[in-house]
């Protein structure tokens, strides 16, 4: 579906000196004291250009830490005063927006499970019709894209044209290293989909463990993304929500001076001339890959057809384990992962089953 948004870039509406854009500050507002200290200490590093902080905490069972609530919001106006950063919390009502911008705070988010429901996200648009700030909208909790497009949508709707989306991962019911997993295709294709509106990416609530940090800051730059929102404390361990994932200030610095940005493209002439040449190879091998492909299901098709005339099931479980294990045993020789072998192998015969199911339960065409 083409998507015909009106966007104006994140350089028009928080202009930094140098790349990435780095928001930064506590996952939740605890006391004032702890707020303004993080923000000075935050300022001080010179590496970031916005503060955040989490006002109203949507936890995910009752008892929890669910934010300091209005009183909140004065504290983050007086870290702006004292750092002189402009300031952004999450939203996810129209009462919480209404209280936002009476407080003066710049910059809103939508958070992820805001997102997810759109009858929310639309009470937010409409509280904000006629309202000239710009809004950040996280992904939802589920990997769904056009839930998160359905997001930007409603927003830009009712007027709001300063949107970015922030990427922090997406639930997922199998455990893997990190608390949301990245599914970094999610942002390539709304880049793809979007291609003018900026991404930012949240690499704590992708974590949720300090250590992971950096590692996924230089994935998400190194895919061209706009920006980060890293989460800092002044005393990450006594943090009142997400304190595995928070990092002091002064850790932020070194994290944010150790990231390599590299640049889209380059004007140097031999590197372009060397880069058309791997494309073309790439173009090259790619329809190599296609008509292998397309050959393989053809093969697959008349397999099905002798299936059929022999009374025999589609799937033969021996077959299959045989193809998967020599496969992987060539690919790894070859140098291939072996993860990357069997999620191929996976669809290729999935694909393979589908064709086979087509031919086996099409009725004889009648004379
Ligand atoms: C947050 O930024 O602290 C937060 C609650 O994030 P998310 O909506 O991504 O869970
Ligand atoms: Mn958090």
């Amino acid at each position: 579906m083409k998507h015909s948004l009106k966007l104006e870039p994140i350089s028009s509406w928080l202009p930094t000196a140098s790349k990435p854009v780095i928001i930064s500050g506590p996952c939740s507002a605890e006391t004032e004291e702890q707020t303004i200290a993080t923000a000075k200490q935050l300022a001080a590093t010179g590496k970031i250009h916005a503060l955040r902080a989490g006002i109203w905490k949507p936890r995910t069972r009752p008892g929890q830490y669910e934010g300091a609530g209005e009183p909140g919001l004065q504290w983050l106006a007086a870290a702006k005063k004292e750092t002189g950063l402009p300031i952004t919390t999450e939203v996810a009502n129209a009462a919480h927006v209404e209280a936002a911008l009476k407080a003066g705070v710049d910059i809103l988010w939508v958070g992820a499970r805001t997102t997810v429901n759109p009858f929310s996200v639309q009470e937010v648009a409409d509280s904000l019709k006629g309202v000239d700030i710009p809004v950040m909208v996280k992904n939802p909790i589920n990997p769904d894209l056009e839930l998160w497009i359905g997001a930007l949508e409603r927003l830009n709707k009712a007027g709001i044209t300063k949107l970015a989306a922030i990427h922090r991962g997406f639930s997922s019911f199998e455990k893997g290293p990190f608390r949301n997993a990245p599914m970094w295709d999610m942002s390539i294709e709304l880049k793809t989909r979007i291609p003018e509106l900026d991404i930012i990416c949240d690499p704590s609530h992708i974590a949720g463990n300090r250590d992971l940090i950096s590692l996924i800051s230089q994935k998400a730059l190194d895919l061209d993304m706009a920006g980060l929102m890293i989460e800092s404390h002044i005393n990450p361990d006594a943090a009142w929500s997400d304190a595995k994932q928070q990092v002091t200030p002064a850790v932020l610095g070194k994290i944010v001076e150790g990231l390599v940005v590299r640049e889209v493209s380059s004007d140097n002439k031999s590197f372009k001339d060397t880069l058309s040449i791997l494309r073309e190879q790439i173009d090259q091998l790619d329809d190599e890959i296609m008509s292998k492909l397309a050959s393989r299901m053809k093969i697959s098709e008349k397999i099905g057809q002798y299936k059929k005339e022999n009374n025999v099931t589609i799937l033969q479980v021996n077959r299959w384990e045989e193809i998967m294990q020599t496969r992987i045993t060539l690919g790894k020789a070859m140098g291939l992962n072996e993860a990357f072998t069997q999620e191929l192998l996976k669809l290729i015969h999935n694909e393979s089953i589908q064709i086979q199911t087509g031919v086996m339960n099409k009725v004889a065409e009648r004379v």
